[in-house]
């Protein structure tokens, strides 16, 4: 019996995304035996982070890397390193004022539009969120005129999702640097393609770029890896673990640090091209599979939620033929064991992604939603 089952925890399909209150993704079994190999000996923590940060680097042809305790810890190191640089006295001026940032640039300009549910991660290294434009577009002036000797940095959420009328990145980094202001890029699900380990940052010029190791890295789940610049990825080694400063709650173990580097190694031999088309033979059968349901429309949907260049499924859902409605479908898949998690598109349609389902799960998926379906169908 597992854990899981004797604790009455029910086992979760995962049609979703990678979704951190799902587990985010599952670890491959290489990943594992590294952590469990490194849990045999202790290290010299300092000494393997920076190590394991080389090997990063190189891997992902950055400056630099670090590895810390998932994107949205990374999203406050990141700005804590922008404040104060890599002084290590500055780092602990800041530690014994904070919250107080007298002295250092307490600002960080942000676009409406990148206004998302991490950013409070931001305002956890004490600064304040300047917002500019709307949600839909930001004029190149309005970051101009927000900049000033109070800017820390300017945060850049990357994309395919998000709105167009942002300006482009390599726009927003011209003008950031010609005030002297670092760029950092939260890119925490902008995986695939692995190409974006170094597009953001070496071929656009940002300074940072924050990458969740939980999400389709398929590394810890508590992990996260920033690149970029040598003195801000060093800024942050010494506002982090083990060191007593700001960043020391941000803890991430020597089995982590592991994981997340083999996991990265494995993730630049993946065949992504092939992941992709196992996605569309996914999304294809599924089609087939439910235009045969009278009430339900089938179709693909690209990119998916995350901006991915990954294809999904959208079932829109007829209530008054299917005798039920697309919210209460998806509540239905979550209560049954083992529960089933979808998305709610919007109040007629539901989604099914196919890159987080383990082999065989797809079949599950369908027969499931087609027994539903049949038993409330009129
Ligand atoms: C998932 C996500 C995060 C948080 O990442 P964690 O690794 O779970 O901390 C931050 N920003 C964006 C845009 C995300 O998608």
């Amino acid at each position: 019996m597992s854990w899981y089952e004797r604790l009455g925890v029910r086992r979760v399909i995962n049609a979703d995304a990678r979704l951190t209150r799902l587990g985010g993704s599952i670890m491959p079994p290489e990943v594992i035996a590294a952590m469990a190999e490194a849990a045999q000996w202790y290290v010299d923590l300092v000494e393997l982070q920076r190590a394991v940060g080389r090997r990063l680097a190189d891997l992902t042809r950055n400056e630099a890397a670090y590895v810390t305790a998932g994107a949205a810890a990374g999203l406050t190191l990141a700005t804590l390193a922008c404040v104060t640089g890599p002084d290590p006295a500055s780092i602990a001026r800041l530690r014994a004022q904070f919250p107080d940032l007298e002295g250092y640039k307490d600002q960080v300009v942000i676009q409406a539009a990148h206004r998302i549910p991490y950013d409070p991660a931001i305002r956890l290294a004490g600064v304040q969120l300047v917002q500019i434009g709307n949600a839909l577009a930001t004029d190149p002036w309005e970051l101009e005129s927000a900049l000033s000797e109070r800017t820390a940095a300017v945060v850049y959420v990357a994309g395919a999702h998000l709105a167009r009328g942002a300006p482009p990145l390599e726009e927003v980094v011209a003008v950031a640097h010609a005030h002297d202001v670092p760029v950092i890029v939260d890119a925490a699900a902008q995986l695939p393609p692995a190409e974006n380990l170094w597009r953001f940052t070496r071929d656009l010029g940002a300074d940072l770029a924050i990458f969740s190791g939980g999400k389709d890295l398929a590394g810890p789940q508590s992990t996260g890896l920033i690149v970029g610049r040598a003195d801000l990825i060093e800024a942050i080694a010494l506002h982090g673990p083990p060191y007593q400063q700001l960043g020391r709650p941000f803890k991430v173990s020597r089995e982590e640090l592991i994981g997340l580097l083999v996991a990265v190694e494995r993730y630049l031999t993946l065949d992504h091209e092939a992941r992709v088309r196992a996605c569309e033979d996914t999304v294809a059968a599924w089609i087939a599979d439910f235009s045969r349901i009278p009430g339900v429309r089938a179709t693909r949907a690209f990119p998916n939620e995350a901006g991915q260049p990954l294809p999904r499924l959208v079932l829109e859902i007829d209530p008054s033929c299917c005798g039920m409605t697309a919210r209460e479908l998806r509540d239905r898949l979550w209560e049954g064991d083992p529960r089933i998690a979808v998305a709610l598109h919007d109040e007629h349609r539901i989604s099914l992604t196919a890159e987080t389902l383990e082999p065989g799960e797809a079949e599950v998926v369908a027969e499931r939603i087609r027994t539903i379906l049949r038993t409330t169908q009129h």
